[in-house]
């Protein structure tokens, strides 16, 4: 097999350059693909605005003249003559191109006209003559020291010599089905079009091989999980989990019964659980995890809850321990600051099999924690740990179930893809005596509203949220803070009512101490960053405020609003903003969270939904599943097709496409 150093011209300069930008092999670097086309079009002179960016092809008719300024900068000057006529060029720092610029050479200039002068102020020169009527230039992504030249004649080189062994991963028959281009001619294409028909038609050939490829890995390694029969051996007592469900002091809504059967299901199954559990803030996830956990308690097993911040762990430890009481099953909560000697307890209890649950950060995950038979995963608001740290907790037990739950609905294109190998459980009913939220939107201008609004909620005994994007003034920026909100709170209401802070720089213990306080209700107000957001829940609180709204996301402003209304009491959201009102009415409007991750993922992308790290799990080199959702549902239609067709047994792209999967899963 032949390597990129291989590809003539790549010595070992530029060898560690390519590596930089993450191209270690020939099909790396062919399939990297431009991130834009420049489309350089000829232009007539006649036609041309004053002061209109034009790109005009010509020869050089007179020999430049070369000025130098101080400071090291120089401009050349020269005539060219085009099919429409004569024109002037001047080009500002390009010296060095003076020995090609002779007289009758042909060349492309790019700059900017001015008609009165009839001079062209060039801000590039290419050293050839556009050969179509329009030229479509490739830019790629490169790094100091390899310019989009140097790229192209790699890429170009590669194809080349090595462009025939490059691997097609679409089958035949789809080849056929949809008459693609084979997969050299359309990477020729693609990295030189000639006409924008042509570059379309082979982008999105090369776009449905991308989402072929990723979607039989899912349906790959989704078989493979069901055949592999790896799950737990158990007989859960029905009885006795029945006695422990009728105990709770509301009646659980049909979605949360309908998840607790599958989860059910699941722990009895053969195979081994793999589930999402999907619901709104509010929806009442934690309590179906938690008879989850007692199921498998009842199976003999250990279970373990993952949640991503300390505030949220202790929560839930509070709140299954409230849920526990009467019975004697042990658990602990671990967490960063455990004390050392509560540490090494916990270790031991989990290690002989003495606590039965625990509750904690990824303080669980750690390597010095060992299990004695770990037998379900829960990680709450699983999109804020990486992939890493799942696969982590996972390792921990033999072959433990794995649920995860997450209250940001994800849209039904990443559903398929990132939870593409998942079970899902949906939760879109709420618990009964729910009251819809209601949402303002005002103008930093209406603050005295704002107040008065809150003020009124307050006089009701009730407890306020309010959120600001900054903890501290910084220089470059004039976003509200949680400081400067609390002199302004302080100022408003006097000392009618307790006041403070709460932020992701402060020490856990304090953090709790304050949480603790607002639970009390000590505090009425609570002035917050962003980490009130995922699951804090004080049935008392009423009133979220939100400053610079428009600093959020959607979706985490859908969180932040489920922090009010928890209890039966009318609760109100006001987001604060003076621009992007548009965006921000569709919370006034739109309380149905997965209808606003639609909407937020239109508008944004999905950089809001979910951490750098998963987002890099998705990065695919030329689909993008936000636009391309339509090739997306063929490639998973065609992909589980072959996958499933026993004709295509011994196929040898189904080989390769599973062997591609097997090196990169190990
Ligand atoms: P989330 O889905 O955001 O994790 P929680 O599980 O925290 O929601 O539930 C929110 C609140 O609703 C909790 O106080 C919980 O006890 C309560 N709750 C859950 N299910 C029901 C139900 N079926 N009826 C009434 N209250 C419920
Ligand atoms: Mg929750």
């Amino acid at each position: 097999m032949a390597e990129l150093k291989d590809v003539r011209g790549v010595g070992p300069k530029s060898l560690s350059l390519l590596n930089k930008i993450g191209i270690y092999t020939i099909d790396d670097l062919v399939t990297h693909y431009p991130f834009r086309y420049d489309v350089l079009e000829r232009c007539d002179l006649a036609k041309a605005n004053d002061g209109d960016k034009i790109t005009i092809d010509g020869k050089i008719e007179s020999i430049p003249i070369l000025m130098r300024f101080k400071a090291g900068l120089n401009k050349m000057n020269f005539r060219l003559v085009t099919q429409s006529g004569v024109v002037g060029v001047s080009i500002f720092n390009r010296a060095f191109l003076k020995s090609q610029l002779s007289v009758g050479t042909g060349i492309t200039v790019i700059g900017k006209i001015d008609k009165t002068k009839n001079v062209i102020t060039a801000s590039d020169i290419k050293m050839d003559v556009l050969t179509n009527k329009v030229k479509i230039v490739p830019v790629y992504h490169c790094t100091s020291g390899l310019t989009n030249k140097n790229m192209s004649t790699y890429i170009n080189m590669a194809l080349l010599e090595f462009g025939k062994d490059v691997i097609d991963y679409i089958p035949e028959e789809y080849i056929n089905k949809y008459n693609f281009l084979n997969k050299k001619t359309s990477l020729n294409i693609i990295h030189n079009p000639s006409t924008s028909e042509k570059l379309k038609e082979v982008t999105i050939r090369l776009k449905y091989e991308e989402l072929f490829q990723f979607m039989f890995k899912i349906n790959y390694l989704k078989q493979q999980n069901k055949k592999k029969n790896t799950g737990l051996i158990r007989t859960i007592d029905k009885d006795k989990l029945n006695k422990f469900i009728e105990k709770i002091p509301f009646k659980l809504t049909g979605d949360q019964e309908k998840a607790i059967d599958e989860i059910i299901n699941d722990l009895e199954g053969t195979g081994r659980m793999n589930r999402l559990l999907q619901g709104d803030v509010g929806s009442g996830k934690t309590v179906v995890a938690f008879i989850g956990m007692v199921a498998n308690h009842l199976s003999g097993y250990q279970s373990a809850l993952m949640a991503p911040t300390e505030i949220l762990a202790t929560q839930h430890y509070n709140n299954l321990k409230e849920f526990l009481k009467g019975t004697k099953i042990n658990i602990a909560l671990l967490t960063g600051s455990t004390l050392k000697k509560d540490k090494v307890e916990i270790y031991k209890g989990l290690k002989d099999g003495s606590i039965s649950m625990v509750v904690g950060t990824h303080a669980l995950i750690q390597d010095e924690v060992e299990y004695n038979n770990l037998g379900l995963v829960i990680t709450d608001e699983q999109h804020r740990f990486g992939v890493h740290q799942r696969a982590n907790l996972q390792n921990k037990g033999v072959k433990p179930d794995v649920l995860y739950m997450s209250a940001t609905p994800i849209p039904r294109t990443y559903a398929l893809t990132i939870f593409g190998d998942m079970d899902v459980s949906n939760i879109k009913e709420r618990p009964k005596g729910r009251q819809k939220i209601d949402t303002y939107l005002k103008k930093n201008s209406e603050i005295k509203d704002v107040l008065e609004m809150m003020y009124s909620d307050l006089k009701k005994g009730h407890q306020i949220y309010v959120i600001a994007p900054l903890i501290e003034e910084s220089e470059n920026s004039d976003l509200t803070t949680v400081n400067e909100l609390k002199e302004q709170m302080k100022l408003a209401f006097k000392d009618l009512y307790k006041i403070d802070i709460v932020h992701g720089k402060m020490a856990s213990g304090a953090k709790d101490l304050i949480m603790e306080q607002f639970k009390n209700n000590e505090v009425q107000i609570l002035i917050s960053t962003t980490v009130v957001e995922v699951g804090v829940d004080v049935p008392n609180a009423t009133t979220m405020v939100i400053f610079d709204a428009d600093r959020f996301g959607l979706s985490t402003l859908h969180q932040l609003r489920g922090r009010v209304g928890r209890g039966t009491s009318k609760s109100q959201c006001i987001l604060i903003s003076d621009s992007d009102a548009e965006r921000l009415n569709i919370m006034v409007k739109e309380d149905d969270g997965f209808i606003i991750s639609e909407e937020d993922f239109k508008l944004r992308g999905h950089g809001d939904l979910f951490g750098t790290k998963q987002s890099g799990d998705m990065s695919f080199k030329i689909a993008n599943i936000k636009n391309d959702y339509k090739i997306l549902l063929q490639a998973r239609k065609d992909s589980k097709e072959y996958l499933l067709n026993k004709d295509t047994n011994g196929d040898k792209i189904k080989e390769m496409l599973i062997n591609s999967i097997e090196t990169q899963e190990s």
